[in-house]
């Protein structure tokens, strides 16, 4: 499966915003985006004028890489969201959110998307009882997502219940700390996902 691997710094850098890949990183002064917020390439410092075409790309590749998602997929998505009942914006955010790999980074179990993702294929959990390691699967209010018995010791879980002490999760998740278990209680509402992004915008784009 194809899969983004050039830096990701420079995400942050093409978006002129900070969407937190690295994990601890991102929090420290090594950020690269902290350092420096021109976006990449030798013409990176050009001022450019954005009209409106401009604004809804770049809104849709900046929501598509917060969850660390390929063209393609995100295309699926928005087409999967416009027809389910409801807003399409806040359907296709939602399903986002609902990717496994997201709510292991919202439980507090990685430091980032992209490291969710990779503790993800290499099956530490279990969603429902069952051993789980496709990322993109899609959790419903009900499921519960746990670390697998025989993998609770291992290097990356060696930490998490500190992690997860100091992380916020949100209202729409719960997460046993001990245990290295959590349940999606409910789907979110459009204000329990980032507030930050503008979905509108991407339905835009795609409605030209
Ligand atoms: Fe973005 Fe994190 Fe890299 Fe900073 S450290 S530029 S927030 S990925």
């Amino acid at each position: 499966m194809a899969r983004y691997t050039d830096p990701v710094c420079r995400l942050c850098r093409r978006e002129g915003a900070k969407l937190f890949l690295k994990g601890t990183r991102c929090y420290s002064k090594k950020c690269a985006f902290e350092r420096r917020q021109a976006p990449p390439g030798q013409h990176g410092v050009r001022r450019r004028k954005v009209g409106d075409y401009g604004m809804q790309l770049r809104e849709k590749q900046k929501i598509r890489r917060v969850y660390f998602v390929l063209e393609r997929q995100f295309q699926g998505y928005f087409e999967k969201a416009s027809s389910t009942p409801g807003v399409t914006g806040e359907n296709l955010l939602r399903m986002l959110e609902l990717r496994f790999d997201n709510v292991v980074y919202r439980m507090g179990f990685a430091a980032s998307r992209p490291e969710a993702r990779q503790l993800v294929g290499h099956a530490h959990f279990a969603v429902n009882g069952r051993v789980a390691s496709i990322p993109s699967l899609q959790l419903k209010p009900g499921d519960k997502i746990e670390v697998r018995e025989t993998h609770r010791t291992r290097e990356p879980f060696k930490e998490a219940v500190e992690v997860i002490k100091s992380r916020q999760v949100p209202e729409w998740l719960s997460v046993d700390g001990a245990k290295l278990a959590g349940s999606v209680l409910t789907a979110p509402r459009r204000d329990q996902m980032p507030l930050d992004l503008n979905e509108q915008l991407v339905v835009e784009y795609y409605s030209r």
